[in-house]
């Protein structure tokens, strides 16, 4: 922080206590620069002048201030403040993407002989880099159910180090119960990590709840334009300070400034975005669930999710906007050219396999984001043929709901 008391009162750098989330997801920053600029710099800096050599000495012994971009740079600070600040945690640490982020959380936590215990439902590379990648370093990691807490209990070991949450779910919006996880890995004395990914802190905050640590691809609704990869993990300042900093700063998993500046921005209008994408996914839903080609609707906001009291209590109240549907058809075969109808008669909707955009996408998931499971493996997941997913922007939903009613309506 800036100790020149004209600057730090040009940009409100001194902000009140107990301030709101909307308040410092438009506010937190770094002091600015002498020239006061109201909307903050973009630092495209690798390396920083130091005063003199004892100063430079003692910024390199004690990681203070700025030296080297691997390190630190103002603008990535000044992401992590926020972010931290609208999880409600004492610090963030920004990486290069949301998989980083989690490369980042097994390198600074775990050793070899560490267990780990996931979800089976959660992203794809999630599972590879738990499942695949750390396991060559000795690591082993057991999958559980994302909603059946007894299965989570019974996997922990005295070697288990770590849970790790994502909620809802990828494409089936499964919830789980973060407070109840929380207690399983504390009675184990292990940390909760929660992938906060589609829910943002705007509808949900692990750490209130009680998880140890947060995860976040804000190359989804943090920058929420799809616009740039980033990743971060908050929580409190021993282990972001203390145990990933150094490894961060060794491994270099760190966010480009460019990036940082764009989701720093991002997340000015994040509560609004959540907001409005949350409404218009839930008329989306209801629209999905009264239409007669569709079978089902997965949807956390819609009273016919299994989980829909759970998720409303830990979502504040909202759904997100992701929701998946399953298109009525007999046989796989069939639900997979009814599938492929729906996606490929929209010509608003972007066909691609990404979310958390102001642009809406539609996807299959048994051919893209699940397309390397066996068939088997699918429907064990619950992920069909016939299944589609929507993630929801700002286009009006009307709009929204005639793009799908191209494909949906002779099918009907
Ligand atoms: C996209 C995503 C990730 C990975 O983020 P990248 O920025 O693509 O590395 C992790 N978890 C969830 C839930 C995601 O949607």
């Amino acid at each position: 922080m800036s100790q020149n008391p004209e600057a730090a009162r040009l940009a409100r750098a001194r902000l009140p206590e107990g301030l709101r989330p909307e308040t410092l997801a438009v506010r937190t920053a770094l002091a600015p620069s002498q020239h006061g600029e109201n909307s903050e710099g973009l630092f495209l800096s690798t390396s920083f002048v130091q005063p003199d050599a004892q100063t430079s000495a003692r910024r390199f012994a004690e990681m203070e201030d700025f030296t080297y971009g691997r390190t630190s740079n103002p603008t990535v600070r000044s992401l992590e403040a926020r972010l931290a600040g609208m999880e409600g945690a004492e610090a963030a640490v920004a990486t290069a993407t949301g998989m980083s982020a989690i490369l980042l959380l097994g390198m600074g936590l775990l050793k070899a002989g560490d267990h780990v215990v996931c979800s089976r439902s959660v992203f794809g590379s999630t599972i590879s880099l738990f499942g695949k990648e750390f396991a060559k370093f000795g690591v082993t990691t057991s999958f559980v159910s994302q909603t059946d807490l007894a299965e989570w209990r019974a996997a922990i070991t005295p070697s288990t180090r770590l849970l790790f949450a994502e909620t809802p779910t990828n494409p089936l919006t499964d919830v789980c119960d973060i407070a109840a996880l929380a207690d399983i890995a504390h009675e184990a004395g292990a940390l909760l990590t929660v992938d906060n990914t589609f829910c943002s802190p705007a509808l949900q905050r692990p750490l209130a709840l009680g998880a140890d640590l947060v995860m976040h691809a804000g190359t989804k609704y943090l920058d929420g334009q799809g616009r740039v990869m980033a990743g971060a993990l908050c929580g409190e300042r021993k282990l972001i300070v203390d145990v990933f900093g150094p490894t961060l700063r060794t491994a270099g998993m760190t966010l480009s400034p460019f990036n940082a500046w764009v989701v720093l921005k991002g997340l000015e209008t994040l509560a609004l975005r959540m907001k409005a994408q949350s409404e218009a996914t839930l008329a989306v839903a209801r629209w999905l669930e009264q239409h007669p080609a569709v079978a089902r609707v997965y949807y956390p906001g819609l009273a016919s999710h299994p989980q829909h009291e759970l998720a409303m209590r830990q979502q504040s109240g909202m759904g997100g906007a992701v929701v998946s549907f399953d298109v009525r058809a007999d046989g796989p075969d069939a639900a997979r050219a009814a599938a492929f109808r729906v996606i490929d008669e929209t010509r608003v909707l972007s066909i691609a396999t990404n979310l958390g955009d102001t642009k809406s996408i539609i996807t299959h998931p048994a051919t893209t984001s699940h397309g390397r499971l066996s068939e088997a493996q699918r429907q064990a997941a619950g992920i069909g043929q016939g299944m589609v997913r929507l993630a929801v922007g700002l286009e009006h939903v009307d709009d929204i709901t005639d793009d799908l009613q191209r494909g949906l309506g002779p099918l009907a």
